[in-house]
């Protein structure tokens, strides 16, 4: 059943905690947005389901109730043992108390590792659906994006502005490297806008609730994608920059002219002026090129 307010405060109390805003520990307590989060991802009884930060646990229960196996990941001792306490007899639960991310910006191997081991045996998907602690979203999005394993969808809450940027088309000041990778490997949906008060304590900000659906592409996209994201981080460094001048950071003036005469890319644009496909084009070539020298 979804946790109250009343609920989620009664678990802390008995466990002897507060919530901690450098753990982003916002709380959904609107029912019907943690079941349209779970409908969103139509999760079936093959599945292998991600949940970063299950809290108190309400949403692991909804997903318990329909997923094969739910894995989840808390950093937090203290709400690591509620979901201990609440699902720890549960044989399709398995709680790592740990970050998700190891450097800040990657996912730590071994939660791979459990999701890869429990589909294997269930045969069905891989899939996030979690309502994101803040700090963690654009890491944790960007690096399942670029991975070889195909996790999809990726259902999730996050702060507004990280939604806009995921969704933001070229051109705009929203645009980004996480635009091009959402957008360039990805369906993204809007699925709802959340105000402040559909969490407790309710955060400074809006948030939204989107669905990525990941592309399925051959295996071994993975040098592919890291190719991409090496040219878009470069040339994102410095966005006032011309393309012209941002690549000359990462190629000699041989491929640079070679990029100029192939004329697909005005290298007088700045980077946010690119789209999505003239991005994956110019990796692509940039690929194409490296192979033949
Ligand atoms: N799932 C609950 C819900 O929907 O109400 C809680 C979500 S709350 C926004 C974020 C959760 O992520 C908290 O439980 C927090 O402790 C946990 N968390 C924060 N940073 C984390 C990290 N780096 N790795 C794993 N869990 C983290």
């Amino acid at each position: 059943m979804v946790q109250t307010r009343r609920q989620i405060e009664a678990l802390l109390n008995e466990a002897g905690i507060r919530p901690l805003k450098r753990f982003g520990q916002n709380f959904l307590i609107d029912g019907n947005l943690i079941r349209k989060l779970v409908s969103a991802a139509g999760v079936r009884s093959d599945d292998t389901v991600l949940e970063v930060g299950p809290g108190t646990g309400s949403l692991t229960e909804e997903l318990l109730a329909a997923a094969g196996h739910v894995v989840t990941v808390e950093i937090d001792k203290g709400l690591a043992a509620v979901c201990r306490g609440r699902f720890g007899g549960n044989e399709r639960f398995t709680l790592l108390h740990t970050d998700v991310l190891q450097r800040k910006s990657e996912i730590t191997p071994a939660v791979l590792d459990v999701l890869r081991a429990r589909q294997a045996r269930l045969g069905g998907r891989m899939m996030l659906v979690a309502n994101l602690p803040y700090q963690v979203a654009t890491p944790l999005l960007v690096d399942l994006l670029l991975g070889d394993d195909r996790v999809s969808p990726l259902c999730f809450t996050v702060q507004a502005e990280v939604a806009d940027r995921l969704v933001a088309p070229a051109g705009t000041k929203e645009y980004g490297p996480i635009s091009i990778y959402a957008q360039g490997f990805a369906e993204a949906t809007r699925i709802a806008r959340l105000p402040p008060e559909v969490f407790w304590p309710a955060p400074q900000v809006e948030s939204a609730m989107l669905r990525l659906s990941v592309r399925s592409g051959p295996p071994g996209m993975a040098p592919a994608k890291r190719g991409l994201a090496e040219v878009v981080h470069a040339c994102f460094l410095h966005r006032r920059k011309t393309l012209r001048r941002n690549l000359r950071t990462i190629m000699d003036d041989e491929t640079l002219d070679r990029v100029a005469r192939d004329g697909r890319w005005d290298l007088h644009d700045r980077p946010e002026q690119l789209t999505v496909a003239q991005w994956t084009e110019l990796a692509g070539f940039l690929a194409e090129r490296s192979r033949r020298k």
